[in-house]
């Protein structure tokens, strides 16, 4: 390791909570939800029933009310992903149902606004302001690469959606690359980053008749590979961050849905529970970790297990009508952490 700064953290999958606020027309009165931030403890109401299990308290490592910025969740995303830099490998994606605010999270409502920028873009912005004032050391190249993962095919999103879908190889190639055909883009400041995120998400709209539709059914993957030279001595480190945004994870009523929507939804949720069986096998510290179960989990596996850190950011509803997603959502939550 060339760097420690970093404080260590104690195990090596975190789960936070985001409790996104009420939008405009939603009923406020309506809420299924009691938290204690500091404690990192939620308590979800059931509307409908009386008695005795109307209250079932959750524990997370962190909770984030409905009035959290960008700005605090990054502040407790920052130390995973400054470890990046030296040498670990680390995944962090939101899990919810469509409507949850994992986009809000991950991406940001609105890119021309630095306070609305969401993880992805913090994330690359801190790497590049940190790899700058080492350099006198360190020489720091990233790469980044962005796939969309959509019935189980894997697409370059920097690529228009026509062309054929991409392989995955072991996390064992020497490269380190799990999808080493999608196009790898050097880049060396946050407004190059800005440019190729354009890109990727017009492309997202390209291919899809209506873009909230498609993208809440697929899962997009930003990757950012960091090379560091020590120029002294030589000495390399790699390190990568895997930035996730997950497809929707509501259930959906096998009777009312056929064709190409069943199949969608067949999709997404054996790839969802193929990613809570990996997480939950390594939080059980069994010596079989199913990765092959999914591309998602193939193409992730590197930053999933062994010395790898991994973030699960839960994002749920508000509101009462919400009620079981948000349950089953906290459900996933907990079997993982
Ligand atoms: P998802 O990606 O999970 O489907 P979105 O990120 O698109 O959900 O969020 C759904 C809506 O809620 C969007 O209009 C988004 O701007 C809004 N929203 C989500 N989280 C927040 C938040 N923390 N603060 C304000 N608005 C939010
Ligand atoms: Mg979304």
């Amino acid at each position: 390791k060339l760097f420690n700064e970093v404080q260590e953290l104690k195990g090596n999958i975190r789960v936070y909570c985001r409790i996104r606020p009420f939008l405009y027309g939603e009923c406020k009165s309506s809420t299924t939800i009691d938290y204690i931030g500091e404690n990192g403890e939620l308590l979800l109401t059931n509307p409908s029933k009386q008695g005795k299990d109307v209250h079932r308290t959750y524990k997370f490592n962190k909770v984030f009310g409905p009035a959290a910025t960008q700005e605090q969740v990054y502040l407790d995303v920052q130390p995973l992903v400054r470890s990046v830099l030296d040498g670990y490998n680390v995944c962090i994606f939101a899990y919810g149902q469509t409507g949850s605010g994992k986009t809000y999270t991950m991406t940001g409502p609105n890119l021309s606004s630095k306070e609305d920028w969401g993880v992805n873009y913090r994330a690359l912005h801190d790497l590049f302001q940190i790899s700058r004032d080492r350099k006198s050391n360190i020489m720091y190249e990233v790469g980044v690469q962005m796939v969309e993962i959509y019935n189980e095919q894997v697409h370059d999103s920097f690529c228009s959606l026509n062309i054929p879908t991409l392989g995955i190889w072991s996390a064992s190639q020497p490269n380190g690359l799990a999808v080493p055909d999608a196009s790898m883009h050097q880049v060396t400041s946050t407004s190059d980053v800005l440019e190729l995120m354009k890109v990727g998400l017009a492309n997202r709209a390209v291919g899809a008749t209506a873009l909230n539709e498609r993208s809440s059914r697929s899962h997009s993957v930003v990757t950012i590979h960091v090379r560091g030279a020590d120029k002294k001595t030589g000495a390399t480190l790699r390190g990568s961050l895997h930035l996730v945004d997950l497809a929707g994870s509501e259930r959906v009523d096998r009777s009312e849905v056929t064709g190409d929507r069943l199949k969608e939804a067949q999709h997404i949720n054996k790839s969802l529970s193929a990613l809570g069986d990996v997480i939950f096998s390594l939080s059980q510290k069994s010596a079989h970790v199913p990765y092959r179960n999914s591309k998602l989990t193939q193409v992730l596996q590197s930053s999933l297990g062994g010395q790898a850190k991994t973030l699960m950011l839960v994002q749920i509803n508000p509101d009462a009508q919400s009620y079981s997603e948000t349950s089953s959502t906290l459900k996933f939550a907990e079997r993982v952490s």
